[in-house]
């Protein structure tokens, strides 16, 4: 018998949930149709929610983080750009990756088909 593999485990390599041995990414946010190891990753279909979860949770974060910057030190609009800018694409990207893995993780373990 096989040991379970966790949900950190899978996050740390970002491999199938089945087999825990192959990555589930075909490009660097595009998950396979199928892992090398048979099992179809297109029957669990995770649709839209990973970028409506990093979408919602990182504005919250960066507005939280720039009112407080504007409350401190009041800057001017270039510098929250400057700063923001970056920081939301560089993050948003990152999170909808790690969050397609536990998608997709979740989708596995509690609607396995
Ligand atoms: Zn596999």
């Amino acid at each position: 018998m096989k040991k379970k593999l966790s949900l950190l485990y899978i996050l740390r390599n970002s491999c199938c949930p089945k087999c825990g041995n192959y990555s589930i990414f075909k490009s660097f946010l595009e998950i396979k149709k199928k892992c090398n190891c048979g099992f179809k990753l297109s029957n669990h279909d995770i649709g839209d929610g990973p970028s409506f979860f990093a979408i919602f949770f990182l504005n919250i974060l960066i507005i939280f983080f720039a009112l407080i910057v504007e409350i401190k030190f009041s800057p001017s609009l270039w510098v929250h750009l400057i700063l923001w800018t970056p920081l939301v694409i560089v993050f948003s990207i990152l999170l909808i990756k790690y969050l397609k893995i536990i998608f997709l993780f979740l989708n596995f373990k509690y609607r396995n088909k």
